[in-house]
C-alpha cells in the first residue's frame, strides 16, 4: 500500500507575475429587467439559420473539429481576396492576440500599445513573459501614434493598434496609420485590432478610419484581427480571424492551443456569411450605429464631452465621478463598464435602454448638480 506523503507546507512554485495577475474582469450581470451594456455585445439574438447550424453541429460533438477550420478560412479568403493560408481562425480574436504575442514577444521583449485600450492586452503580454509599454491616449481619447512610434526600442517586438479603440470608440485614420507604418521597423509585428470595424461606416477617404481590409498584402509585418463576436453576434461561440502574411500566421498557428475552434462556432460563422443572413446582420449593425449616433449627439447636447464613437459603444469621460455615475446607472438597471477614475464605457444595446440611459445621464452632467 502506497500512502500519500505527509504535507510539508511547501507551496507549489508558480511564476510570480502570473500568480499576481488579476483575472480577466467581466461585466456584472444585469439585474432582472435591466440591461447589460458592459461587454459590447450585440443586443440582437441569433438568426434562426445560425441556431439551426449550431443545433445540427451538436450531432457530431463526439468528434473533434477540423483543426484549421478550413471551410471558414476558404469563405473568408474569398471575401478578402487572399488564399486560405492567409487566414487564421481563433477561439475569439482574443485567442489570436495571445497567439501572436506569444509568437513574437519573449521575456525581456516589449509590446507597445495605447492606453486606455482593450483590458486584455496587459494580461496577454504578462503571460508571454514580456513587458507592456503603455502609451497614454491623446487628450481627444485617440491613439498618440507619434508617441507610440517614439516608444519603439530595440526590444519592441509587437505593436498593437486598436481601431476603433476599446473603450474610447475613437478611430485611427487611414492617413495616420500609413504614416505610422512608415515609422515602424519592418521587422516588428503590428497587430491591427479591428474588433469593431463593421460599426465604423466609413467613406473610404484618407481622413476616415483605417480599414485593414484595404491594406492586405501591403506590409510584410501587418496582421489584421477581426471577430464574429460583435457585429455578427456570436460572442458566446468564440470565433475570430486574422488576415496577414502566411509566415506570420504560421508562427501564430504554432502557439495556438490545438483544436480551440469548435465545429459549431465555425459553422455558425459560415452561416452568418451567407448573403441573406449577412444582409440581415448588417442591417442590425446599421440600426446599432444609428442608435449610437443618437446617443452620442444627445450626450454632447447635454454637455458631456463624449468623443465621436465609431464602435458599438460610447465613452463617457466622467473623471472622478466615474464610480458614482456607474452606480447611479446600475441602480436604474443599467450595467456599464467603469474605468475609475477615467470614465465609463457604455455599450449600445436594446432600444428600450436608450431613454433610461439618456434621462439619467442628463441629470448627472458635470457641473449641473
Ligand atoms: N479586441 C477588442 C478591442 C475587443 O474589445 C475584444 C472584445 N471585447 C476583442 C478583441 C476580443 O473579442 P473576441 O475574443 O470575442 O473575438
Amino acid at each position: 500500500i502506497v500512502t500519500a506523503p505527509e504535507p510539508t507546507g511547501a507551496r507549489v512554485r508558480l511564476r510570480p507575475e502570473i500568480a499576481a495577475l488579476p483575472p480577466y474582469r467581466q461585466g456584472r450581470p444585469a439585474p432582472a429587467d435591466g440591461f447589460k451594456l458592459s461587454s459590447n455585445e450585440n443586443p440582437f439574438g441569433p438568426l434562426p439559420s445560425v441556431v439551426e447550424v449550431v443545433a445540427s453541429a451538436a450531432h457530431d460533438i463526439n468528434r473533434y473539429p477540423d483543426a484549421t477550420a478550413l471551410a471558414l478560412r476558404e469563405r473568408l479568403a474569398e471575401r478578402f481576396g487572399v488564399t486560405a493560408d492567409e487566414v487564421l481562425i481563433g477561439a475569439g480574436s482574443v485567442a489570436l492576440l495571445a497567439q501572436f504575442i506569444l509568437a513574437a514577444a519573449a521575456p525581456g521583449d516589449e509590446v507597445v500599445y495605447s492606453w486606455r485600450s482593450f483590458e486584455a492586452y496587459p494580461g496577454l503580454v504578462t503571460v508571454a513573459g514580456a513587458t507592456s509599454v503603455m502609451v497614454p491616449n491623446r487628450a481627444d481619447h485617440g491613439h498618440d501614434l507619434d508617441a507610440m512610434a517614439a516608444a519603439i526600442t530595440d526590444r519592441t517586438r509587437v505593436v498593437i493598434v486598436c481601431s476603433p479603440n476599446n473603450p474610447t470608440g475613437v478611430v485611427v485614420t487611414a492617413a495616420e496609420f500609413e504614416a505610422f507604418m512608415a515609422k515602424v521597423p519592418a521587422d516588428r509585428l503590428v497587430l491591427l485590432d479591428e474588433a469593431y470595424a463593421e460599426f465604423v461606416r466609413g467613406d473610404g477617404s484618407a481622413d476616415d478610419a483605417v480599414d485593414g481590409a484595404t491594406l492586405i498584402g501591403r506590409y510584410p509585418n501587418l496582421v489584421m484581427l477581426r471577430t464574429f463576436s460583435k457585429a455578427y453576434g456570436l460572442a458566446g461561440l468564440r470565433v475570430g480571424y486574422a488576415i496577414g502574411p502566411v509566415e506570420l500566421l504560421d508562427a501564430a498557428r504554432a502557439t495556438a492551443i490545438p483544436l480551440g475552434v469548435t465545429a459549431a462556432a465555425a459553422s455558425a460563422a459560415i452561416a452568418s456569411l451567407e448573403p441573406a443572413a449577412e444582409a440581415e446582420l448588417l442591417e442590425r449593425v446599421g440600426a446599432i450605429a444609428d442608435r449610437r449616433d443618437r446617443v452620442h449627439a444627445t450626450l454632447v447636447a447635454q454637455g458631456w464631452p463624449v468623443p465621436v464613437a465609431r464602435s458599438n459603444f460610447v465613452w463617457l469621460p466622467a473623471g472622478e465621478a466615474t464610480t458614482a455615475v456607474a452606480e447611479r446607472l446600475f441602480d436604474a438597471g443599467i450595467v456599464t463598464r467603469a474605468f475609475a477614475p477615467d470614465g465609463i464605457r457604455i455599450s449600445i444595446g436594446e432600444e428600450e435602454s436608450v431613454d433610461i440611459l439618456l434621462t439619467i445621464l442628463g441629470e448627472l452632467v458635470p457641473g449641473s448638480q
